[in-house]
C-alpha cells in the first residue's frame, strides 16, 4: 500500500481565518492527512487569541473531516516535522511579500530537514486580502470580524 501522504500546515493562526480554511480544504485534494500545527515559538509568541481557544475553534470547524488534525508545537518546524515523520509542509501564498518570506523559510527548512518538501497553494482571490494581523486590529477596537472567520468567536 502506498505511504499515507501527511502534510503539516504550520502557522501562528492568530486567528485562523477563512483564507487558512481554504488552503486546508484544497490541500485535502492533494494529501491524505493535514495536521494544522499552531506554532508558538516564533517572534509572535505574544498571542492575541489564546492558543487553546484557537485549537477548539479549528477542531470544531473541521469536525466532519477525519483527515484533518490540530496540534500545537513549540520547536523548530523542521524538527517537529521530523518527529512527526511528515514529509510535506503546506503553506499559502497571497502576494510577493508572502513569496519572499516563504521562499527563504522553505530553503532553511529543507536545509534543516532534507526530507521536507514545502508545497504552496496560491490563495483564492476572494480570500487574498484576509490577513490575521488586520483581523486582530479590527477585533481589538470592537469591530465585527465574523465575516473573516469560519467559526463564531463567542
Ligand atoms: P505565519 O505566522 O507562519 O506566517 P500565519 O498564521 O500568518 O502563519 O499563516 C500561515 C500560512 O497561511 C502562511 O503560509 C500564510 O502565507 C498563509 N495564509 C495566511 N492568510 C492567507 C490567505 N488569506 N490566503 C492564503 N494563504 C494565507
Amino acid at each position: 500500500m502506498a505511504e499515507k501522504k501527511v502534510a503539516l500546515f504550520p502557522g501562528s493562526f492568530d486567528p485562523f481565518t477563512k483564507g487558512h480554511e481554504d488552503i486546508v480544504l484544497r490541500g485535502l485534494q492533494i494529501f491524505d492527512e493535514i495536521v494544522i500545527s499552531i506554532g508558538y515559538n516564533s517572534q509572535k509568541s505574544n498571542r492575541y487569541f489564546p492558543i487553546d481557544l484557537m485549537v477548539e475553534k479549528i477542531r470544531g470547524t473541521f469536525q466532519n473531516y477525519p483527515g484533518i488534525k490540530v496540534q500545537t508545537y513549540a520547536e523548530l518546524t523542521a524538527e517537529y516535522a521530523k518527529r512527526f515523520n511528515a514529509r510535506y509542509l503546506l503553506r499559502g501564498l497571497r502576494n510577493t511579500t508572502d513569496f519572499e518570506y516563504e521562499n527563504s523559510i522553505s530553503q532553511i527548512n529543507r536545509k534543516l530537514n532534507h526530507q521536507l518538501e514545502s508545497v504552496f497553494l496560491i490563495t483564492t482571490p476572494q480570500f487574498a486580502w484576509i490577513n490575521s494581523s488586520i483581523i486582530r486590529e479590527v477585533h481589538k477596537y470592537g469591530g465585527d470580524v465574523s465575516d473573516f472567520l469560519p467559526y463564531k468567536l463567542s
